[in-house]
């Protein structure tokens, strides 16, 4: 018999980190995607859950997060549509570098990912497109505007067809960098 004093406090917590509206799969109406983390003294899990209040339709993921899968530095390579589903944890102080463009910015220049947080390759992408944008308007000297224009709409194009292969580095000083979840596992340390 297990009285509840014996039950042993294991730390348990769970942290709700975004909530999205998407279409429902089966009926197409709204549906919400809910990405929530589960703690415990043993064990971290990335719980996905898709739920349609239209039709009832629900649909669970669990991801174990080992701690051995933390990186300090993690390179994604994106050239097909669904590495741009590819999710990943960023911790807060991380920058984000596309070599093939130059492109390099610390986070806390993204306005979407200012803490650490729970991303998307394609959000990513749209969010350094947006930034990257302003500065090509702010139009430093020495910038080429032209350049720096063709970069925000290369960058745009790839969040939704990543026809032309890139790279998404992304670097943080403490560690801590995870990938949640993987469709085709083409990430590796760097
Ligand atoms: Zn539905």
């Amino acid at each position: 018999m297990v009285s509840s004093s014996d039950r042993i406090d294991i730390g348990e917590r769970v942290y709700i980190l975004s909530t999205q509206k998407i279409g429902c799969p089966v009926c197409g109406n709204e549906a919400s995607l809910i990405i929530s983390e589960y703690r415990s003294l043993y064990e971290t899990l990335i719980i996905i859950t898709l739920r349609c209040s239209n039709c009832e339709y629900k649909k669970a993921e669990v991801i174990p997060i080992i701690e051995e899968d933390e990186y300090k530095c993690t390179e994604v390579k994106v050239e097909n549509v669904e590495d741009l589903k590819t999710l990943l944890f960023i911790p807060p102080g991380s920058s984000i570098e596309i070599p093939e463009f130059e492109v390099k910015l610390e986070l806390a220049e993204l306005s979407d990912i200012v803490m650490g947080n729970y991303v998307t390759v394609d959000g990513i992408l749209l969010d350094i497109a947006d930034n990257l944008e302003k500065v090509c308007i702010e139009a430093e000297q020495g910038l080429d505007i032209e350049k720096c224009v063709n970069i925000v709409n290369t960058l745009r194009r790839s969040a939704e067809n990543p026809s032309t292969p890139i790279t998404v580095r992304v670097i943080s000083s403490v560690g801590n960098i995870r990938i949640v979840r993987s469709y085709r596992n083409n990430f590796k340390k760097c």
